[in-house]
């Protein structure tokens, strides 16, 4: 039973897949920063490809994609991406094991499936790679049977669907039209070609979008056997993402029925079996990420809730975000410059910030409040943050006790507030986050 206090929610706050986020970069970094954390880096690492393309724009998006009509300028940037793949292999550590691949985007799939299979054999030519997991996030509009035959080939396993809803009324709204059939025909082709776990990313607070209406593509969702769901809360903030402006923002749900929405969602889910990971992922049990969050080793990076347990994430292609124990980075976002930049073979970091050793420790506890619900504080933090803690403990959504941190069952969607109290940088968010539900 979730309780609504919007006096609690008013503060937008950010979705801590770091800390510090990336609202916190400056240009103080550069590709020496990184060249120097490559050679660093030890032991188990992780790679995320960004493809920066999609094959049709939706108009809530918020990622930083293209439409990929320009076939020139998409030939360009793989050649980038090819040459930052090498020069990134080149100067790692000997001691590294590149043990996952995830590619993200944009829609890895506006590239060919002979594309991809390129920069599959550039990675293993360059990288020391380690028997890894491969993952990809996938648009359902475009799927086609060759590129599910090729993930097979290369041995993709997990995969990630936007699929947003199923109501064709709010899918015109959000300008992502895709019928039930052709969400359908890409599961049975992901599952006949070796895809084990299948997450769907679906939205609430649409426009115009009512309970029934959510309702219905949870129920259509836990039909297609998704094996994970993520249930975001749709962010309209068309003076920050000027495609939003094509979605009518006059018949948004308000605050209170954002929250109902995602307490439906969450009481939905996990009747039906679902378990809970953080604040609006859902796994199947026997879902590696439903174990993470069972064995409490559940993790949260730049892609989400993960199980992935290695301290360095490498990002490579334009905009995309490395993560390093001390370090965090970001490339360059015109994909014009990034192209530039490798043309040159620099690497192509922009800005990032450097982690110090209190933002280290304050990541450590927002990291364990978001995945764990709860997080040991120092005796400064828990001083530090009792008058922010207040309005949470007062009301039972949270409890401190001799040092411990605990969300309660009902604290669950103000988690990402909660976490806040322990962010110094957070003083000024009004404009540059979304509602916490
Ligand atoms: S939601 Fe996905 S497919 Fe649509 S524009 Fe964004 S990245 Fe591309």
């Amino acid at each position: 039973m979730w309780n609504y206090y919007p006096e609690l929610l008013e503060t937008p706050v950010p979705r801590y897949t770091s800390f510090p986020t990336a609202a916190e970069f400056g240009p103080g970094i550069g590709a020496e920063d990184v060249e120097a954390a490559l050679q660093r880096a030890r032991g188990d690492v992780s790679l995320y490809l960004h493809v920066q393309i999609c094959e049709k724009i939706c108009w809530y998006c918020g990622c930083n994609t293209g439409a990929s009509n320009k076939t020139q300028r998409l030939a360009s940037y793989l050649d980038a991406l090819h040459r930052e793949i090498a020069i990134t292999g080149v100067r790692l550590g000997r001691e590294v094991k590149v043990r996952r691949i995830a590619f993200g985007g944009g829609s890895p799939n506006a590239i060919s499936p002979t594309d991809f299979v390129r920069l599959v054999d550039a990675l293993t030519l360059h990288m020391p790679l380690y028997d890894p997991a491969w993952s990809i996030e996938l648009d359902p509009r475009t799927l086609t049977a060759d590129w599910c035959q090729v993930m097979g080939v290369v041995g993709v396993s997990y995969a990630s669907m936007g699929v947003q809803t199923f109501d064709p009324a709010l899918q015109a709204a959000i300008g992502r039209v895709q019928p039930d059939t052709e969400i359908a025909r890409a599961v049975d082709m992901l599952r006949t070609n070796g895809i084990r776990s299948l997450n769907f990313d679906l939205m609430y607070g649409l426009p115009g979008q009512t309970l029934a209406m959510l309702e219905q593509t949870l129920e259509r969702t836990i039909k297609l056997g998704a094996d994970r769901i993520a249930l975001f809360g749709y962010a309209h903030v068309p003076h920050l993402i000027p495609r939003q402006r094509r979605i009518d923002g006059s018949n948004l749900p308000d605050q209170a029925q954002r929250f109902a929405m995602a307490a439906f969602g969450y009481r939905l889910l996990t009747s039906a079996g679902y378990v809970p990971v953080g604040f609006d992922h859902f796994a199947k049990p026997g879902d590696p990420m439903a174990g993470a969050v069972e064995q409490g080793t559940l993790r949260r990076n730049f892609q989400g809730f993960t199980d992935d347990q290695a301290q360095t994430l490498l990002g490579l292609g334009a905009s995309a975000i490395g993560c390093f124990p001390d370090l965090l980075v970001q490339n360059e976002k015109n994909a014009g410059r990034y192209r530039m930049l490798l043309s040159q073979d620099r690497l192509p970091a922009a800005h990032g910030i450097r982690r110090s050793a209190d933002d280290q420790r304050r990541g450590a506890v927002i990291e364990a409040l978001l995945c764990h619900g709860k997080a040991s504080l120092d005796a400064d933090l828990a001083t530090e943050a009792a008058t922010r803690l207040a309005p949470f403990t007062q009301r039972g959504l949270a409890r401190l006790d001799q040092g411990m941190l605990t969300i309660a069952p009902g604290g669950l969607p103000y988690a990402r507030t909660i976490a806040a109290s322990f962010d110094p940088y957070r003083q000024d968010s009004a404009r540059r986050f979304s509602s916490a539900v």
